[in-house]
């Protein structure tokens, strides 16, 4: 398999308090560009395709075969990890899954907590039988996502407990205070409760939203118990500065990879220097030993 799972590179990243990024994926050129800053930071990376752009790039067989044709003609040697974010249901993360993503997210925190237990333990009974990780969330992360705005909801500890206790996952995105997209001034964490309940799941958990968090308080969320960190925002607004930028300085340009390509370097560029603020550069020998 082209993939692995993200459940054993979690445990150690978190042991050895760094965490490994999630960078989403927006098409070819984008992946081309995660890929390789991992391979040149020698870090294990876990490139993700989020439920609502599925169909934008073409469906989930699309993206799973482009993502591990890629790994393969690259000659990608750091563990890759293809991981379904923000998966709506239980029928989407089975789609995810029957394609070959290796790790799946089922986003139930908008529904009531029996009903989020419910569908995740759906979920990892069915990612069980395929080695594939599973990450579920508790409250909501804020902001702006994939064109929908919604508002931040703190992740109720023992909700948090709950979920851990009685399905059967690998990490836990619990809300507390991110948003996704652009902040409206500095990010405010809280700290108190993530610390609190890293302490009661004992369970690597996932920062959702990273993008504009200063480096000080993703420090602190990785010595908190957070071994994964999700970036989109930051790599989204890199490519779209350079692009821009492209067609200030010459309006005639109409090849595509002429434009395109100084936007995609700014996206590798993004990508590894937050594995380089994550930890997780220079870590992809260690874990390639545990990959599963
Ligand atoms: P940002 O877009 O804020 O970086 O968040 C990414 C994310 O959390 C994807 O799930």
């Amino acid at each position: 398999m082209a993939f692995v799972s993200m459940k054993n590179l979690l445990r150690e990243a978190k042991k050895q308090h760094y965490a490994i990024g999630q960078f989403n994926i927006n098409g070819l050129q984008w992946t081309k560009a995660i890929l390789q800053a991992a391979e040149e930071e020698r870090s294990p990376v876990i490139a993700a395709a989020s439920d609502r752009l599925i169909d934008y790039l073409g469906g989930f067989k699309t993206v799973a075969g482009m993502v591990a044709a890629l790994v393969e003609e690259m000659s990608i040697t750091v563990p890759v990890v293809l991981h379904l974010d923000h998966g709506s249901s239980p029928e989407r993360c089975k789609k995810a899954i029957d394609a070959g993503f290796s790790s799946v997210m089922i986003d139930g925190s908008h529904s009531p907590i029996d009903e989020n237990i419910a569908m995740t333990k759906e979920v990892a009974a069915y990612a069980r039988s395929y080695n594939v990780s599973v990450e579920a969330e508790v409250g909501t992360v804020g902001g702006m996502e994939d064109g929908l705005i919604g508002g931040v909801k703190y992740a109720d500890i023992h909700e948090c407990e709950r979920l851990v206790k009685e399905a059967d996952i690998d990490a836990l995105a619990a809300a507390l205070g991110s948003v996704h997209g652009k902040y409206q001034g500095e990010p405010n964490l809280g700290f108190k409760e993530m610390e609190e309940i890293s302490r009661v799941t004992d369970i690597p958990l996932v920062l959702h939203g990273a993008s504009g968090i200063p480096t000080d308080q993703i420090a602190k969320a990785i010595r908190l118990g957070h071994a994964k960190i999700n970036i989109n925002t930051e790599c989204m607004v890199a490519w779209t500065d350079k692009t821009r930028s492209m067609f200030k300085e010459n309006l005639e340009l109409y090849e595509p990879r002429a434009y395109m390509t100084p936007g995609i370097s700014a996206v590798k560029e993004t990508v590894k220097l937050k594995m380089r603020e994550f930890g997780s550069s220079g870590k992809a020998a260690y874990t390639q030993e545990i990959k599963v």
